[in-house]
């Protein structure tokens, strides 16, 4: 099991558990939940109460009878007596199962694209409100010096990278902002994907990257 240290906000979590958030940042706290127990009991925590407030404002409309209140204890408990399922078999995936639907399977079914200088990106599919890539940084290599317009927030599903001095491994996100400008290395051993999700264009200081900006929508 993997320590996790660097976790998603409140706010973000209360804002999943709302289905407020735009698609890329949803898929961004799926697949962290998918890895991270605590993050994954905090949105179930505010699941439970928006539950509540749901179920306080339908319970003054609508008036259980008797037999259907009974009819719903007893699915209850019996859902409750039910034995869990056992888990399949399976290998480890890189990908945790909600980027998977999005890929269409494993990291083996991901279709790079080369953003130079080793790095490769792979943009997925979600709502224009905010933006979703897979990003490859091979060992060692650096992301290109960039600076943000919004929120980006990068999560490491193989590897390592270390930014400004702190290690951030698999399940770890980085949250960085328009006053952050920063360049993520990756660790050394082991190419390093992270899934990154954005809700403005990066600014690229170097004029390579710049150029080749509109073309790569990063
Ligand atoms: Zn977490
Ligand atoms: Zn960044």
């Amino acid at each position: 099991m993997t320590t996790i240290n660097n976790h998603l906000s409140d706010a973000i979590l209360m804002a999943y558990s709302a289905a407020t958030l735009p698609e890329a940042f949803s898929l961004m706290v799926a697949t962290h939940i998918s890895l991270c127990d605590e993050c994954r009991a905090r949105v179930e925590s505010f699941d439970a109460v928006g539950g509540a407030v749901l179920e306080e404002t339908t319970v003054e409309t609508v008036k259980l009878s008797g037999d259907a209140l009974a009819a719903t204890m007893a699915l209850i408990s019996a859902g409750a007596a039910e034995p869990a399922a056992p888990k399949p078999a399976r290998k480890a995936s890189i990908l945790p199962a909600p980027l998977q639907d999005y890929v269409g399977g494993d990291v083996e079914n991901i279709k790079w694209r080369s953003v130079g200088m080793g790095v490769k990106q792979a943009i997925l599919p979600t709502s224009k409100a905010a933006s979703a890539r897979l990003l490859l940084i091979p060992a060692g290599a650096a992301m290109p010096d960039h600076g943000h317009k919004g929120i980006e927030m990068t999560m490491v599903l193989q590897g390592a990278f270390i930014d400004d001095g702190e290690r951030f491994g698999r399940g770890d996100v980085e949250i960085a902002d328009s006053d952050l400008d920063h360049t993520p290395v990756a660790d050394i051993g082991e190419d390093c994907i992270c899934l990154a999700v954005t809700d403005g264009p990066l600014q690229f200081k170097s004029l390579l990257p710049k150029i080749a900006q509109p073309f790569l929508r990063i």
